[in-house]
């Protein structure tokens, strides 16, 4: 199996640390609000990756974590008048439940910043020993990043152009040595949360946050650290620094990054407020549409977003899941008895497409094609099932559907969900059916919601409606 490292520039073989087992750490988001869909790029493609090692036998140890102390959670705790803790709960569990329902695995460990504080302090202490980090006036402590030599070989950046670019933007009030070093530990300000240590009252940098819990939960050197591509530069390269040089060893052998999710060809991002939420698109299609459509592309490559490429998506994806129900339905009235001959060949057939996919995704997990794959499987599939098929055949053939879907993250036997859209559109025809007097399909409208779980409830505000 070959993955694209950052560190080489180069497609390499995976050989993990040690047999039959995987540890990858993925940098998880900062909870300061709803997660926008360019955030679960990331969550989306590493859960594949995980999916497809778990598939070819691995003990994957998969660990992402939430960062929920940052300036941006206590400027938004400020300004709602609540708790910093209270805005990072919220949108943790928030963001779990947008996780779900794109289908990404939980974790094996999801740790939050803020409760491996200790271990922060213990990593900082022993940098500040070994000479690499130093304490300012200010009580702030500093990485002193000229001292590990190898800075700069992840983002292939040298210290001498990182300088020259910075050297004009010194920010008043700053004490450090040089201008690329960075912070590992900073004093609070009025009203900030904080923890006590040794240097001030205060709490960490970013990046030392995820080289502590890498540590804490995968150890010294782990397999696979992954995360967007703007999370190269510094802040993966910091992290290397920090941890190799805390530790003595190699961080993380394999460093995976996705490509951004655009829109009109830039990067989707809060700040420049060109996003839409998961939560938003969940009103109108069912995420696994949006997780179809994020493995359409290599995980690499820019991908545009636009309502063209997910309703593609979404027709793909029912092309699919269309042919799984077929297969079902032919099940349920589909002889017994063993394979004929034909049956036997037609699987072995079957087995190309499954080849395909695996050789797809065996080369730096490129699920464009794996997708290409699972179509053509699908094609295969309508041609050659019917209600002369034993149930054997018809089985064997929705098992190697279903098995390349379920490494995809897409699950084929899923009841589709009833949409916030859907629901609007057929109340708003109920009223118009009401003002026009038809209450026979009114009625008939009601009757259908409910059916489909919906109540409804006529208030003088208007009709208001919940899942039962
Ligand atoms: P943040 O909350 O900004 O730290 O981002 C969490 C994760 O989402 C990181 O791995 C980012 O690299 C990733 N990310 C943020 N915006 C995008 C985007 N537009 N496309 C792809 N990945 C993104
Ligand atoms: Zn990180």
């Amino acid at each position: 199996m070959k993955i694209y490292n950052t560190l080489s520039r180069q497609k390499e073989e995976f050989i993990p640390l040690k047999e039959g087992k995987v540890s990858m750490y993925v940098c998880g988001p900062t909870v300061y609000n709803l997660i926008h869909i360019g955030n679960a790029r990331p969550m989306i493609v590493f859960d594949t990756v995980r999916r497809y090692l778990e598939y070819k036998g691995y003990e994957v140890n998969y660990v992402s974590n939430f960062t929920d102390v940052d300036d941006k959670i206590i400027k938004k705790a400020q300004e709602e008048g609540i708790s910093a803790q209270e805005v990072s709960k919220r949108y943790i569990e928030e963001c779990q439940k947008d996780m779900a329902a794109l289908h990404v695995k939980e974790a094996t460990s999801h740790p939050l910043a803020t409760e491996e504080i200790g271990g922060m302090l213990e990593m900082i202490g022993t940098l500040i020993e070994k000479g690499y980090a130093y304490q300012a006036e200010d009580g702030t402590v500093y990485f002193r990043t000229r001292r590990f030599s190898e800075y700069g070989k992840l983002s292939h950046k040298n210290l001498d152009d990182l300088q020259a670019g910075h050297r004009e933007i010194q920010v008043t009030g700053e004490q450090k040595e040089e201008t690329f070093d960075f912070v590992l530990w900073k004093p609070k300000k009025e009203g900030e949360p904080y923890w006590e240590s040794p240097w001030c009252q205060g709490r960490p940098g970013w990046h030392i946050e995820c080289s502590v819990m890498a540590r804490k939960y995968l150890g010294d050197t782990i397999d696979i650290h992954a995360g967007g591509e703007d999370l190269i530069f510094p802040h993966h390269e910091n992290e290397i620094a920090q941890s190799e040089a805390a530790n003595g060893k190699a961080f993380a052998k394999y460093w995976m990054h996705n490509g951004f999710l655009n829109i009109d060809n830039k990067k989707m991002s809060k700040s420049l407020g060109n996003f839409f939420t998961v939560r938003e698109i969940s009103q109108e299609y069912d995420l696994q549409v949006l997780r179809f459509f994020m493995l359409s592309a290599h995980y690499r490559s820019p991908l545009n977003f636009s309502r063209d490429l997910m309703e593609a998506a979404a027709s793909g994806l029912t092309r699919i899941l269309t042919a799984a129900e077929n297969i079902r339905h032919l099940q349920e009235s589909a002889s017994e008895g063993e394979l004929t001959k034909e049956e036997r060949s037609l699987l072995e057939e079957c087995g190309r497409f499954v080849k395909k996919f695996e050789e797809a995704m065996e080369d730096d997990f490129n699920t464009a094609d794996g997708v290409s794959a699972v179509f053509e499987l699908v094609k295969f599939l309508n041609i050659h099932t019917s209600g002369e098929c034993t149930k054997t055949f018809l089985e064997s053939c929705y098992e190697r559907l279903e098995t390349l879907c379920n490494i995809l993250g897409i699950v084929i036997d899923k009841e589709p969900e009833v949409l916030d859209q859907e629901v609007e559109a057929l109340i708003a025809e109920r009223q118009a059916a009401r003002k026009e007097k038809n209450f026979a399909r009114a009625d008939e409208i009601r009757d259908t919601l409910l059916n489909m779980g919906i109540v409804l409830e006529d208030t003088r505000e208007g009709v208001k409606w919940k899942r039962a």
